[in-house]
């Protein structure tokens, strides 16, 4: 039995209405230092240079998230009915908690760690004192939170509601980034999809009548995608942060260190990070870091942090080799070293991908007959789209000041 709060703690929130807390382990959880640093981690790294409302944070996703994942194990008759209360709260536990080890820009901090940000939440459960809140609420109950994340819970259920191809931390960060970039098309009918969910052989799957809400979901990603997260300009933002992280990474790393009193310098001359130098190196420390070396010393590293700082931001043109080198030859002979003035970066994003070992996710369907298929066999607008290519943005990235020398 876990403790209950007194009473239902409710938490205003733009996408969900109210966040309801009613388990007394959650409420420390969110009260933990750990989880209130998430509040100086925002959501979208680069996005939030294009779209100015856009600076959302991870605290709030996260409770979001908690919050779908909340209505799924009360409302969904299926879940309700099949997890115990033990499951239900470390199912919980895993969306509040999921991204508790995110790094600040996330994209470009990643772009620079070793350490993917799994690791260190996986870390944060097991090690820090979020691991004594949970065990003080039921023996191993950090390993079970952290097994969801790592998709080796006991029940194959709990790790599909957090994180698969249609679960509550995407169904949240699509709804919520949608709504601080005013982008319309990343709304779907959330409420259509929990009310047709149910499960099928250890399965999360949708009735058949709930197929439409999940085509509307797929193409709001889809568009969310490339308008938002794939954005040239955000990308362009990360990977100027990203030379400015390596810029500072190869300083440290020759002895000279450049002189700051700033938490950016842990990442300067470390790889992995202690679980206390990682708290420290919030989005605040950055910011004020960065400030600190746009007076360096060193003439790239107080460039670099400047452009961060103005917006100067990185011009962009498609990526062919021709391009490449014409580039390269226009920065050499004005004085800028490729290094850290050249950044390549492709991406590419599919609709929807169809069951396979690797990814061992897919989105199910229950026909009125009771047999299960893919959504991509049950819909005929997700059978064309995969159909169609994969789309790919290829670019290359460099400061505007040479665009007379290249033309274009
Ligand atoms: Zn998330």
């Amino acid at each position: 039995m876990f403790r209950k709060t007194e009473e239902t703690k409710v938490l205003r929130d733009p996408i969900h209405g109210y966040i309801h807390i009613d388990y007394e382990v959650v409420w420390d959880c969110v009260n933990s230092r750990w989880f209130q640093r998430l509040r100086r981690i925002r959501q979208l790294g680069g996005a939030y240079m294009v779209y100015h409302t856009a600076d959302h944070t991870r605290f709030a996703h996260s409770l979001g998230v908690y919050e779908i994942v909340r209505r799924m194990v009360t409302e969904v008759p299926d879940l309700a009915n099949a997890l115990d209360e033990r499951e239900k709260v470390t199912v919980m536990l895993a969306g509040l908690l999921h991204d508790i080890g995110h790094g600040p820009y996330s994209h470009a901090f990643e772009l620079v760690s070793p350490l993917k940000h799994e690791v260190y939440t996986c870390r944060i459960i097991e090690e820090s004192e979020i691991r004594d809140i949970l065990e003080n609420a039921a023996e191993g109950l950090a390993k079970d939170v952290a097994d969801v994340i790592r998709h080796t819970s006991k029940n194959p259920l709990l790790p599909q509601l957090v994180s698969a191809q249609l679960d509550a931390d995407r169904m949240d960060y699509l709804l919520r980034d949608a709504y601080f970039t005013g982008t319309k098309y990343g709304e779907f009918d959330l409420e259509r999809i929990l009310r047709t969910l149910r499960t099928a052989d250890e399965k999360l799957v949708i009735k058949e009548s709930g197929v439409y809400a999940v085509e509307n979901y797929i193409m709001a990603r889809y568009h969310m995608y490339w308008q938002v997260y794939y954005h040239p300009v955000a990308r362009s933002y990360e990977r100027l942060m990203a030379m400015a992280f390596t810029r500072l990474k190869d300083l440290c790393r020759s002895g000279k260190e450049p002189q700051t009193v700033s938490e950016l310098l842990l990442l300067g001359r470390n790889d992995e990070l202690s679980l206390e130098e990682f708290f420290a190196l919030d989005e605040n420390a950055c910011s004020y870091g960065f400030y600190l070396l746009s007076k360096a010393d060193d003439p790239i590293m107080s460039d670099l942090s400047a452009r961060l700082q103005n917006r100067n931001l990185f011009d962009y043109r498609e990526n062919t080799p021709e391009e490449e080198e014409k580039v390269r030859e226009a920065l050499l002979h004005a004085g800028y070293n490729p290094a850290y003035y050249l950044a390549r970066d492709a991406v590419n994003q599919s609709p929807y991908i169809p069951y396979n070992k690797e990814s061992g996710t897919a989105i199910w369907v229950r026909m009125h007959g009771g047999t299960v298929k893919e959504i991509s066999e049950a819909s005929s607008i997700v059978k064309s789209l995969i159909r169609g290519p994969v789309l790919k943005d290829d670019r290359i990235y460099y400061p505007k000041e040479i665009r007379t020398m290249i033309g274009g």
